[in-house]
């Protein structure tokens, strides 16, 4: 049985998407910059592309710009705003749970003298809008607060944010990307001046982005060359992906809540089988304000990383931390930032749920785990088996 629990890490392609893709590869690989013919066929898809993928979050096709990913677009909107902005110094108001393309971002504007401050979370992983006003300073450019986390899965209150900034004429950016698939983005009505979004966390190909820019929001550049989105973004535009990704936007906000809900369900049936009956364990994040989609654990008296190989060799893929942390054997910044101690962060597993998942699946994937972590603390020095009670020395 092979059964993917990864999917905040990235998702399949759905198949339909890559349908809509392979023209594209093929008889239709014109530069959509060219005059001729080939070039007007492939400008033309990616127009409707920019259509239909502006409809979808209601804003303007002039208003998206596509890049190579949610990287790049947190990259973009960060470092644009500091670019284009005429201080002397320079001031940005992100949060310490944010996805390492904001958070290295701002790690690198640091080096360049530009002040950074991190708001911290809630112990259940919420960011209170309110501390901004106590934040900006007359050099505040650009406040950047993730839609949701994806480590943890939790929401963040980004329409109350980003009429905290607008008061103060500060711009509001958010990253989107775990967002995108299941939460309904209008970026008029929640006042996001900047937004984004990458279409292999919803069943799009990888490679592919999009920053929203509000019109007359003020934004460098990241990328300098040719004049492709409208002389902003250089680099000749990539149509399979393009139209990939639009395609795989429009399937996600058709079959949202369906989707939304039966992944719900199975998530919650899940979480209150674990909790009831592995003794030792921790939810990380708030219970009810998460993605439909995200279980964060934590396993006290064992490691996170014997967990996952233990998973994977039952065909079960999961994650221990956030994927880009656990190369390192550091624990992860975001359940860190909770206040969970150093061990118990170590033991933290991310299971996220997918379309493709069954209640069969997450029936067995709980089988397993509950014997996998029956077995690992019995080899676990910090835990009295017969005794049932461990403690950390
Ligand atoms: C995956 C992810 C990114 C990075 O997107 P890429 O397209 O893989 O570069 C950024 N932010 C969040 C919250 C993510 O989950």
């Amino acid at each position: 049985m092979k059964i993917y629990l990864d999917n905040s890490a990235t998702t399949p392609l759905n198949p339909h998407v890559l349908e809509a893709m392979l023209p594209f590869f093929t008889d239709k690989f014109g530069n959509a910059s060219s005059i001729h013919s080939y070039g007007r066929e492939a400008n033309r898809a990616v127009s409707e592309a920019r259509e239909i993928i502006a409809e979808c979050i209601n804003a303007r096709p002039s208003e998206i710009y596509f890049t190579s990913g949610g990287t790049e677009s947190d990259n973009w909107a960060l470092k644009g705003a500091v670019y284009v902005s005429k201080n002397k110094y320079k001031h940005i108001i992100t949060t310490q749970i944010e996805h390492p393309a904001i958070l290295n971002t701002c790690a690198e504007l640091e080096k360049q003298n530009v002040e950074i401050t991190y708001m911290n979370p809630s112990n259940e992983g919420m960011i209170n809008p309110k501390e901004l006003s106590n934040l900006f300073t007359e050099n505040t450019i650009l406040t950047s607060i993730m839609f949701a986390n994806n480590e943890i899965g939790t929401l963040q209150p980004i329409k109350e944010a980003a009429r905290i900034c607008r008061e103060q004429s500060v711009l509001f950016h958010t990253d989107a990307v775990q967002a995108m698939d299941s939460q309904k983005i209008d970026v008029k009505e929640l006042g996001i001046d900047m937004l984004s979004m990458s279409a292999h966390k919803f069943y799009g190909p990888k490679g592919i982005g999009v920053l929203f820019v509000k019109t007359g929001s003020r934004l460098g550049k990241l990328i300098n060359g040719g004049e492709q989105e409208r002389g902003l973004r250089a680099g000749t535009t990539p149509t399979p992906l393009i139209v990939g990704m639009a395609k795989a936007l429009e399937i996600s906000v058709r079959d949202r809540e369906k989707n939304n809900q039966r992944i719900l369900r199975l998530r919650n049936i899940f979480i209150d089988r674990v909790l009831s009956e592995i003794p030792y364990v921790y939810l990380n994040g708030n219970r009810e304000n998460r993605l439909p989609n995200n279980v964060n654990l934590s396993f006290a008296f064992i490691e996170g990383e014997s967990v996952l190989m233990r998973l994977d060799l039952a065909g079960i893929a999961v994650s221990s931390g956030s994927a880009c942390a656990s190369g390192s054997l550091e624990a992860s910044h975001v359940i860190l930032s909770l206040g969970v101690k150093e061990e118990l962060a170590h033991s933290t597993i991310r299971f996220s749920l997918g379309v493709d998942t069954t209640e069969q699946q997450m029936d067995y994937v709980f089988n397993v785990l509950k014997k996998t972590v029956d077995d690992l603390r019995r080899m676990s020095p910090l835990y009295d088996y017969e005794k049932g009670i461990g403690s950390y020395v």
